[in-house]
This record gives structure tokens, sequence and C-alpha cells, in this order.
């Protein structure tokens, strides 16, 4: 029979443009092909201040790709849902960054007791959280770049103890050394600082955004790319590269058409293609990561080294978006994609 499938998108993030344009592909990929009479999609939009909206507007939003106005009074409170989240079989959360892609929503959706595509509470949470991420990582034996954590309290609260918190980063790991604030995506407050005059700026602006802030060495490298897909057997792709000219991969370069490429396969001897494939499947178990995950990575390429950065629990996935191009270079078109997301997510919370 028919399986309904609750396509969330929007959300209250910075990237609630981007998970619009991932969800209208999705939904046209659920209705397409032999597997399109198998689902009924019913979009559900969650407005940049967290109100959820009913299929009917979701649908204008998803077509018209414009968010809707926080201007607008919200019909019911923030907890009020549509009365058709209770005829969802499947949920497909497509939203990035915090609050969707951090464990949150999926702790919601945990409680609905309905089967969701992705990551538990546990692989989004320590996803989305750098700082545990990279000890989740440093435990699984992957090799990563060094870094310091640092709490808001300790760059605002006491003017005697920054500047030995200053100075043990630059004694720690040198310039040029990027700043970030532990959960974001997108590249959002992140700086790459030369300087204690930046390092001082980029710490004080990264604790505007988050709590928790992480300080890493910089490396000269290759930014790569792999997808991963499945459960408990999980696959990884062909691994794609972005290559760009900016000075790193900012949030400009991210969403302005034209700013960076993408190659796919990328050009790396099989042995060190071999390797990120490995690691990526290891990162993804690390961190207890389900259904999909894109895990990327620094290649340096004078020493052959292959560091691990981040992984990536609900990557960007436009018709154009490094995950489905991996996918349909390794064999898997976006339509068949998308099917076999749902069929993970039967498979896992079926074994529960
Ligand atoms: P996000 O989760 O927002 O994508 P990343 O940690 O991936 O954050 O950082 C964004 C970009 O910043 C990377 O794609 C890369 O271009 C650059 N970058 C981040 N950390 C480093 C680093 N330690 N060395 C060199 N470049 C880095
Ligand atoms: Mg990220
Ligand atoms: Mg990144």
């Amino acid at each position: 029979s028919q399986k309904r499938i609750g396509l969330l998108f929007g959300g209250c993030s910075g990237e609630h443009e981007v998970s619009m344009v991932s969800a209208k592909a999705i939904a046209a990929a659920l209705q397409m092909g032999e597997n399109g009479d198998r689902y009924q999609v019913l979009p559900f939009y969650i407005r940049k201040d967290g109100y959820w909206y009913e299929p009917e507007t979701a649908a204008q939003v998803l077509e018209s790709g414009i968010p809707l106005s926080t201007e607008i009074p919200p019909v019911g409170s923030l907890w009020e849902f549509p009365q058709q989240v209770n005829e969802i079989d499947i949920w497909f959360p497509i939203l990035h960054g915090p609050n969707g892609e951090d464990g949150s929503i999926q702790g919601l959706l945990q409680l609905m007791q309905v089967p969701y595509v992705g990551s538990g509470i546990v692989g989004s949470a320590v996803g989305m959280d750098k700082i545990t991420m990279k000890m989740v990582f440093a435990q699984a034996g992957l090799a990563q770049v060094n870094y310091k954590a640092v709490t808001r309290a300790q760059v605002w609260s006491n003017p005697c103890v920054f500047p030995k918190l200053c100075d043990e980063i630059e004694e720690a790991l040198g310039y040029p050394c990027f700043v970030k604030p532990a959960n974001l995506g997108s590249s959002v407050g992140i700086a790459k600082v030369r300087s204690r005059q930046e390092l001082e700026n980029a710490l004080d602006n990264a604790a505007s955004y988050d709590r928790r802030i992480i300080i890493e060495a910089g490396v000269t490298a290759r930014e790569v790319e792999c997808a991963v897909l499945g459960n408990d057997y999980p696959k990884a792709s062909v691994v794609g590269e972005i290559t760009f000219e900016s000075d790193f991969y900012d949030y400009e370069t991210k969403y302005t058409a034209g700013k960076a490429d993408l190659f796919i396969p990328a050009n790396l001897p099989s042995e060190v293609s071999d390797r990120i494939r490995e690691m990526a499947i290891q990162a993804f178990q690390a961190v207890d990561a389900s259904g999909l995950s894109r895990v990327d990575f620094f290649y340096v390429e004078s020493t052959g080294e292959v560091l691990i950065n981040e992984i990536n629990t609900l990557p960007g996935f436009t018709a154009t978006s490094m995950y489905p191009q991996l996918w349909a270079n390794t064999g898997t078109p976006f339509p068949e994609l998308v099917h076999q997301l749902i069929e993970f997510t039967l498979e896992r919370h079926s074994v529960n």
C-alpha cells in the first residue's frame, strides 16, 4: 500500500533556504519512476521562527521557493502541530544545521514513534558538535588536525583569562588557524586567522554564535568528500573534490553559483581514494550515524596524509549537491537514492 512520507523542510537555522531547495528536489524524486506511486508526499514547512505549516501551505512554499515571513501571526502555538502530522508513515527531515541536524528534531520524531530518515539522536548530535565529533574521531583512530576547545565563558567573562587563553592557542596551533562555533554548518561564524588581533576578534565573534568554540590548526590541502549510505553495513561512494579560488570554503563560496567546482570522481591515486572510503565508513560508525552522511576530508598531497574534517549527517540534497552527485556517479541515480533511503529507514526502525 501507499506510504505517506512527511517531508519536513525549512527550519530554524541559517540553512533554511538550502533546505527548501533540497526538499523540492526530494519531493519530485519521490514521485518519479517505478517507485513513484508507492509514495504519497505530504510536505510540512517549519518557518524560521519554528512554527509548523500544514501540507497545503507547505506545498505552496515549496513551489514558490520563498520562505514565509515571520511577520505573519502564526496560527496556534509552537507546540500545536498540523493535524496531518498524525497521518505520516515515514518522516523525511531535510533540515540542515541547528534544530534539524543536531538531534532535536530526531528526538521529537522518536517520541512520535514514527520511522524517520537518517541518523538518530546520538549520531545527529555528535555529528553536529565539532568538539564532540573530534573526540569521537580521535578515539576511533582517525587522523585529524590538532585542535583546542574553549568556551564562551573563557572568551567573555574574565579579562585576565583571555590573554592566557590566546597565548595557549598560539603556542599549540600557530597561524593560520581556524576559529569555529562548535555547532553550526555552512561555514557560518568560521574565520581563518593569521594574527593575534584576528584571533581575538574571531573568538569574540564565534562566542556570539555558540557556547562552545573550536580552534584548529590550518592545513594546506585538497578538499575531498565521500558519501555514505546504509545502516549496519554502510557503503561508501566514489570520492569527489571541491575546488575554489577563495581563501577557504566559506559561506559565499558554498552558495554563490560558479564560485566552487565539483570534480567527481576526484583525480586521486586509487590507494588514496580507497583509504578515504574506508575512513568515511569508520567515521559514520564512530558517531553512530545511519541512513546517510557526507564525510569531508583534507588530502595533503605533499605528504599523502588524509585528515578527516567532519561528518554531515544531513548533507545538502539539491539536484546539484555533492551527496546525490557522488551516488549518481557511483551508479545510484537521485530517485533510486531517495527510494533506498526510505528502505533503510524502514529497516532501521523495524529491528529496534
Ligand atoms: P562547516 O561545518 O560549516 O562546513 P568546516 O569545519 O567544514 O565547517 O569548515 C568550513 C571550511 O573551512 C572547510 O571546508 C575548509 O575550506 C575550511 N577549513 C576548516 N577547517 C580547516 C582547517 N583546519 N584547515 C584548513 N581549512 C579549514
Ligand atoms: Mg558541517
Ligand atoms: Mg564543512
